[in-house]
């Protein structure tokens, strides 16, 4: 990876940190969990609505965290927004695989999008788990369940 790239990929990061993405309590929402990170004292809560036709309308995250637990939140929110259950499972569970392989290749930023940035995370593993805490807490949200909302 080249100065720049990194450099690149640092100023996406910080940029969703500054100003993230869908960072507001959502109400009302049907899918709700909270994650933790004990290694960084990442706290980040995320919320879901369907729409009634089976498919994920909204996704917010509230959270205190580092930077990279933010971003994540904030990238995550842009990026399973408008699918299925199933087609967010599968998205969770291909981006924590990709974020815990520090030997797969650099992401293609034109195709990935922001994610390619979080990728970079890769080569410090010891921030990986800030990286995926809000993946795992959309997933535990998903699996608990949808409980109703009354209009
Ligand atoms: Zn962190």
């Amino acid at each position: 990876m080249s100065v720049d790239l990194s450099d690149l990929y640092q100023e996406i990061i910080l940029g969703h940190n500054r100003r993230p993405r869908n960072e507001e309590v959502l109400e009302p929402s049907n899918y709700k969990a909270e994650g933790f990170n004990p290694l960084c004292g990442d706290r980040i809560t995320v919320y879901a609505r369907a729409d009634g036709a089976g498919r994920i309308e909204r996704v917010t995250f509230v959270g205190e965290g580092c930077a990279i637990s933010r971003a994540s939140a904030s990238i995550m929110t842009t990026q399973v927004q408008g699918r299925t259950i199933s087609e967010i499972s599968q998205r969770i569970s291909d981006v924590i695989a990709m974020l815990s392989q520090p030997d797969d290749p650099e992401m293609d930023l034109a195709v990935e999008g922001d994610l390619a940035a979080l990728a970079g995370v890769r080569k410090f593993p010891a921030r990986i788990k800030c990286a995926t805490l809000s993946w795992h807490a959309l997933r535990a949200a998903i699996e608990k369940g949808s409980d109703a909302i009354d209009d």
